[in-house]
């Protein structure tokens, strides 16, 4: 049996949060207790927000809580070419199509239809704007905007794949249960930015597929972002890791922790004297429970 493989990995535009430290926290737990690997790895594909001194902040404050992680640091960044890669397969197989709507009018294309879906995320759906776009058209706007995002073409993706339904195994939660994908909740998702020639779905399933992550434990928060993965994942042949959807930390008006929202940073509780114990108790430690169904080797 290989050995499992486990990632912590944040996106660096800001200090951590006790969300970020029991995800922390449990990923090296769960590599500790079956002998597994823990992986770092910076979620750095937006430069705008990327800055150097939170990449330190955060692997300082992951050392002070006690965790130690292999070498080197995974930074995506450092991996544009790989992701590119992955989206020219897509490209390839006529999955991805330009896009060169901006927010607002995607917005505006929504006003007037009553009781339009939002995605699992609360955006709304994309209505198609770009979809099946004439060459003619498409050249037009390149020349007049720049360059596009690439949506991929979800009705062609779903029926794409060659075999069974698509669905991961879950054991967060108190469940540990095949779940049944929902990629359709989706709709187009972006694959590549306009700004950024990757995005976080993209990158994060060729990231766990060239790091060999075996379980990701990651926060609730992520757990539709699954459907996503899993589909790519299908698309790309590549292998798909278990899921662990951990619970997670609300702040005093209930919501969940963030960083953009000024909740409370690890740095901050350290600088008034809190002690990684402190932290520990701050996000009621219990691994036990936490990781209770977690599929692990025996
Ligand atoms: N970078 C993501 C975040 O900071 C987590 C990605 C993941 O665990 O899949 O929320």
């Amino acid at each position: 049996m290989p050995r499992p493989v486990f990632r912590f990995a944040p996106s660096p535009n800001g200090r951590l949060h006790l969300g970020h430290a029991l995800s922390a926290l449990l990923n090296a737990e769960a590599a500790r207790r079956t002998g597994g690997r823990f992986l770092l790895r910076i979620e750095d594909i937006d430069p705008s927000r990327a800055i150097e001194a939170h990449v330190a902040g955060v692997l300082n404050d992951v050392a002070w809580l006690g965790l130690a992680w292999e070498q080197p640091v995974h930074r995506q960044s450092e991996h544009m070419a790989a992701y590119r890669e992955a989206f020219t397969r897509l490209k390839a197989a006529g999955l991805v199509y330009p896009c060169f709507a901006t927010r607002g009018e995607i917005t505006a294309a929504v006003a007037t239809k009553s009781d339009w879906p939002c995605d699992p995320d609360g955006a709304p759906l994309y209505p198609g704007l770009w979809r099946g776009a004439a060459p003619g058209a498409v050249a037009a706007a390149h020349a007049a905007i720049g360059a596009p995002a690439w949506r991929l073409d979800m009705t062609k993706a779903l029926a794409a794949l060659a075999s069974g339904p698509l669905s991961w195994t879950e054991t967060g939660a108190g469940l540990h249960e095949t779940i049944a994908a929902d990629c359709a909740a989706w709709g187009d998702v972006v694959l590549l930015r306009k700004e950024v020639p990757t995005s976080y779905h993209l990158s994060v399933v060729v990231d766990d597929a060239r790091q060999g992550i075996t379980h990701v434990v990651r926060g609730r928060d992520l757990y539709h972002a699954t459907s996503v993965h899993v589909l790519l994942q299908r698309l790309l042949g590549l292998p798909s890791p278990l899921y662990h959807h951990h619970r997670l930390i609300l702040g005093p008006d209930g919501r969940k922790l963030s960083k953009s929202r000024g909740s409370e940073s690890l740095h901050t509780l350290r600088t008034a004297g809190a002690t990684p114990d402190d932290v520990r108790r701050l996000v009621n430690w219990a691994p036990d429970r936490d990781l209770a169904l977690l599929s692990l080797p025996s």
